[in-house]
């Protein structure tokens, strides 16, 4: 069994375009945070499987199409060399068991990648992931931003770089125990 690294994906993977309109392609919606990849990029050395698991209700909502979401995808994938992407593609009214603050995603992800749920983490800037963490046992490590409401999270930290430092240290620190 492993342990996993989710990510939400919009705010820490990906920047969103001020000032553009939504119904613009979405690929001209958003920026991939190139900032980001060296992080990221060391938490795959540190043997993690790296999963994104994020709320698209905009595809129920019918303001992206499947296809413009593959093709982001893609790019995610390859610009940060991700294991996998779950999406709950419901909206509010649709009460489904996926749509985050909800742990389903998490779940559907942990049953495929044979995840370790104690050892993983999540890291985003928004109180949902936190709260889908806390149900399944992860450590909750959200970046500081106006979405984080004031659900319980492990560590709130300023930026990624300092999310990944301090993962990277309970994580060798957990290693060591079990060892
Ligand atoms: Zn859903």
């Amino acid at each position: 069994m492993k342990p996993a690294l989710f990510f939400e994906d919009v705010g820490v993977l990906t920047i969103p375009r001020q000032n553009i309109s939504q119904s613009a392609p979405l690929a001209d919606r958003f920026q991939v945070n190139h900032d980001a990849i060296a992080s990221v990029r060391r938490l795959k050395a540190a043997g993690f499987i790296l999963i994104v698991a994020s709320n698209k209700p905009e595809l129920s909502r019918g303001t992206i199409s499947r296809r413009e979401l593959d093709q982001a995808h893609g790019l995610l994938r390859q610009s940060f060399s991700l294991d996998d992407i779950f999406i709950c593609p419901h909206d509010d009214a649709d009460r489904c068991p996926c749509r985050k603050p909800r742990d389903g995603l998490f779940k559907e992800a942990a049953h495929k990648w044979h995840l370790e749920m104690e050892r993983s983490f999540v890291i985003s800037d928004k109180w949902q992931d936190a709260e889908a963490a806390r149900s399944l046992g992860c450590t909750s490590v959200l970046l500081q931003s106006p979405t984080i409401g004031k659900v319980h999270r492990d560590f709130l930290v300023p930026n990624l770089e300092a999310a990944v430092d301090k993962i990277l240290h309970l994580h060798g620190a957990r290693q060591f125990t079990m060892a």
